[in-house]
């Protein structure tokens, strides 16, 4: 195995005295796709605010090519080339299309992709670049969150509930668009409720439980019966 890209390493989480997370360990090698699946409530976001830098953990908790990174600020952690497509979208209301892309490019570094080149992989977001992001349909809103992750030149792309609330063709549109998006050397961590959709873009495949990984393995390993065990705990 090369060094991993990317390390959780019993990684833990708390809101006051309730634990969210207990000792989750993954790793995601350089260009691999890691879907993270698991129900309501098993602790998808809490684990992904917590590699980000929006939950602040002990620093070797997170190990980035080698670093550990756990005690870092969020805007530290982008710097470093990991961006997040957030549950949600959480965009810049009252901004523009195009102004919330130009933030995003200012999170990160430099390299391939620009305005420009987010445009072209969404022709609509240049088409209503003036518009207001409020004025958008919930699809739209996801491709100028994945834009302005995208405009961070991130080398890992995590994914936070990719397709919550989206039409059934938006969501193809976007899963079809996953290729382009992740791209050559980039990584990316996929949380996902829909289980099919995860397995069918990833390399690997983590269920978490109730705070804690209940199953690992690449889709070819995995029988839908063990994923289900480890999904609903039945
Ligand atoms: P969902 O798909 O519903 O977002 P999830 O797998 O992403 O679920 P988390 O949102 O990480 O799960 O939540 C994990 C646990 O932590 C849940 O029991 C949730 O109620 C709790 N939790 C999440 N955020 C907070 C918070 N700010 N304060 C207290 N408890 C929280």
């Amino acid at each position: 195995m090369p060094d991993a890209l990317l390390s959780t390493r019993a990684l833990v989480a708390h809101y006051g005295d309730f634990q969210a997370l207990f000792g989750v360990s993954i790793d995601v090698q350089p260009e691999e796709v890691v879907a993270i699946i698991g129900a309501n409530g098993a602790g998808k976001t809490t684990f992904m605010r917590s590699i980000t830098g929006l939950i602040r953990n002990r620093p070797e908790m997170v190990v980035w090519k080698g670093q550990a990174i756990g005690g870092l600020r969020a805007d530290q952690v982008a710097h470093l080339g990991i961006a997040m497509v957030p549950e949600g979208r959480q965009l810049f209301q009252s901004l523009s299309v195009e102004e919330n892309l130009i933030i995003g490019g200012q999170m990160g570094r430099k390299g391939p992709w620009s305005l420009k080149t987010v445009q072209d992989l969404f022709p609509i977001l240049k088409e209503r670049r003036h518009v207001p992001a409020t004025a958008l349909s919930g699809g739209q809103q996801q491709m100028v969150a994945i834009g302005r992750a995208l405009m961070a030149n991130p080398e890992i792309l995590l994914f936070d509930e990719i397709s919550l609330g989206l039409a059934p063709i938006v969501i193809k549109s976007i899963y079809e668009a996953l290729p382009a998006i992740i791209g050559e050397g980039m990584s990316a961590i996929i949380v996902e409720q829909d289980i099919a959709k995860a397995v069918s873009v990833s390399d690997r495949v983590y269920c978490l439980q109730e705070g804690r990984i209940s199953l690992q393995g690449r889709p070819d390993e995995l029988t839908r019966e063990a994923i289900s065990a480890a999904y609903f705990g039945v």
